[in-house]
């Protein structure tokens, strides 16, 4: 089983039957993350198309002002989720510096959440990975997946030592400092991802097909020196030790646990 760790699979469009057979045929596990409301609702569509798909409920950084002053309407959905993401911050793409107070207020909503219920989150950290890191030790966040993590090395070290996991995706193939930082990871924090369908279309103008995870993985077993197959079980095994204490995830625990064998 190859894990995609982060992934937008209401973006596909025409092409989602195209994806949910690639899924299957490829066995890939991807946990569907939303970006707010609009994308939850099809998301957990799709989750009922296949077992394999695990939806979970965020709100982007960017669709924070939006959402910032009714975020107790978002409860039931919170608590309804398995785990929480896509949240995050993002001081990078948005510049407009007005919006920050709300997307670190949307943000630490969805962080006391996940501390009371125990969930996992998934991260956007773009031009914010020292106030993402702040916020973690403050709220207690152990278990964090970083996704697609670009940000200074000081900081990557710093949430390495914090114990976050760290999801590598599709830039590893062009970018040298996707990959010093895909070498640098230590073995038992280190996820895979792909971030499709955009991820591959913002590099290189292409639609990612969740096979992508595959091209992903052999570029980052060559970089480390070990064999792909050997790299998908490492990830599949961190992944196992991520959920293996939630007790939402029990089910996916046991499929995943199986399908190792
Ligand atoms: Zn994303």
């Amino acid at each position: 089983m190859l894990i995609d760790a982060h992934a937008h699979l209401d973006k596909y469009g025409d092409l989602l039957d195209d994806a949910l057979r690639q899924i299957e045929e490829e066995q890939i596990f991807p946990i569907a993350t939303a970006m707010d409301l609009s994308s939850y609702l099809p998301i957990l569509q799709i989750a009922e198309m296949s077992d394999l798909v695990l939806p979970i409920f965020g709100i982007h950084p960017r669709r924070a002002p939006e959402y910032a002053d009714h975020l107790s309407e978002l409860n039931p959905i919170i608590e309804q989720s398995r785990a929480i993401g896509e949240i995050g911050l993002d001081f990078h793409w948005v510049e407009d510096s007005s919006q920050y107070p709300a997307q670190i207020k949307v943000l630490e909503y969805f962080l006391a959440a996940a501390r009371e219920q125990k969930k996992f989150v998934n991260l956007h950290t773009k031009g914010a990975e020292e106030e993402i890191l702040k916020l973690l030790e403050r709220y207690d966040i152990k278990r964090a997946i970083v996704h697609w993590y670009s940000g200074p090395l000081d900081i990557l070290r710093a949430l390495v030592q914090f114990g976050a996991y760290f999801t590598i995706g599709v830039e590893v193939l062009y970018s040298e400092t996707i990959q010093a930082i895909a070498k640098e990871l230590p073995e038992n924090l280190l996820l895979t991802e792909t971030d499709n369908p955009g991820g591959l279309k913002w590099l290189k103008g292409v639609v990612g097909m969740p096979n992508q995870i595959e091209k992903v993985v052999d570029a980052i077993g060559k970089l480390r020196g070990v064999s792909s197959e050997s790299l998908a079980l490492t990830v599949h095994e961190n992944f196992l030790r991520l959920i293996e204490p939630d007790p939402w995830l029990r089910e996916v625990y046991a499929m995943l646990a199986l399908s190792k064998r």
